[in-house]
């Protein structure tokens, strides 16, 4: 598996398997027909209400856990930040059977990320988090994490798809040491992605589907990638993307499909700000 660097040293595979919407009691199943697939790296969050069944998978597929690169995420936490979110973190480890963590992402940017950033700091110190990281954070908000604290966030987990490419993000996280990875790389298959003609086009020049030419797309502009798919065809579908290569012309015909809109919603919209920060997990 192709693997990107991250700002500390740690490898990353740049394709993964995203557990987000899949119901506790068939994530468990589903993780272990990924795994069986080969994928190595595994993308859940507190918030899924998934973690156990994440490390029953694992657990159960008796792979090393040096081989595996598992992402989770922390969710908004009341104050004191820095202590909840030292439970948090140990909570997750807890449900996902695990010493450590690959990832550890802030999943929202709102409440005290500050305190939640400085006991991931620590979390990071002490390798229980190899890399610690953010998700949904703008651009202002990034830089101002990074301007402001000890550690630059290995990673920017944000929604990248065809309708929303993030390019000029992209350049600017690279500057700053910061990984994209793209969350719901198909966009859910909202916007007709899956039907859209440019990109069935392309596909049937290579013999493959939409969704492996968004992959494939994404992986040439090393972009991070975790598709979720509860179908053992498709799972084994979206990691049979590196034997084949999109030309120039085939990569900029994908960018003109670039809308900037997100197909899900506005992490700024102040209904979404009320709405996710009133959200606390049990
Ligand atoms: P996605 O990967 O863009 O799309 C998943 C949908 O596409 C499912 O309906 C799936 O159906 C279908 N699908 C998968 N492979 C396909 C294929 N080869 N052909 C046709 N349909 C296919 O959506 P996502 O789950 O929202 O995003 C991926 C991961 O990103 C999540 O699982 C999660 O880990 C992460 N995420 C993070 C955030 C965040 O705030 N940080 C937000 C959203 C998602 P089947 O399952 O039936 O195959």
């Amino acid at each position: 598996m192709k693997t990107v660097t991250l700002n500390n040293g740690v490898e990353m595979p740049i394709l993964g398997f995203g557990v987000y919407q899949v119901e506790a009691d068939q994530t468990q199943q589903a993780v272990e027909a990924a795994l069986a697939a080969g994928y190595r790296q595994l993308d859940t969050a507190a918030a899924y209400g998934n973690e156990e069944a994440v490390g029953a998978a694992i657990k159960a597929s008796g792979i090393a856990r040096e081989e595996l690169f598992v992402t989770t995420k922390l969710w908004i936490q009341d104050a004191p930040a820095e202590e909840n979110t030292t439970r948090a973190f140990e909570d997750s480890l807890g449900k996902l059977g695990l010493e450590h963590i690959d990832l550890y992402l802030i999943h929202q940017p709102f409440g005290d990320y500050y305190g939640q950033w400085r006991a991931m700091e620590k979390i990071n110190i002490e390798g229980r988090a190899r890399a610690i990281g953010v998700s949904n954070f703008a651009p202002d908000q990034l830089l101002d994490l990074i301007i402001n604290n000890e550690i630059v966030p290995a990673v920017n987990q944000i929604e990248t798809h065809p309708f929303r490419q993030n390019t000029d993000y992209q350049e600017l996280m690279k500057q700053e040491g910061v990984q994209i990875e793209s969350w719901g790389p198909f966009a859910e298959g909202k916007n007709g992605l899956f039907t859209n003609e440019v990109l069935a086009g392309i596909g049937v020049a290579h013999g493959k589907s939409v969704a492996q030419v968004v992959l494939r797309w994404m992986i040439q502009r090393g972009v991070v990638v975790i598709p979720k798919s509860v179908n053992p065809d498709r799972m084994a579908q979206n990691i049979d993307v590196f034997d084949f290569e999109l030309t120039d012309e085939q990569m900029t015909r994908i960018a003109e499909l670039h809308t900037g809109q997100s197909q899900f919603f506005d992490h700024a919209d102040p209904d979404m700000v009320r709405f996710l920060s009133a959200r606390r997990l049990d």
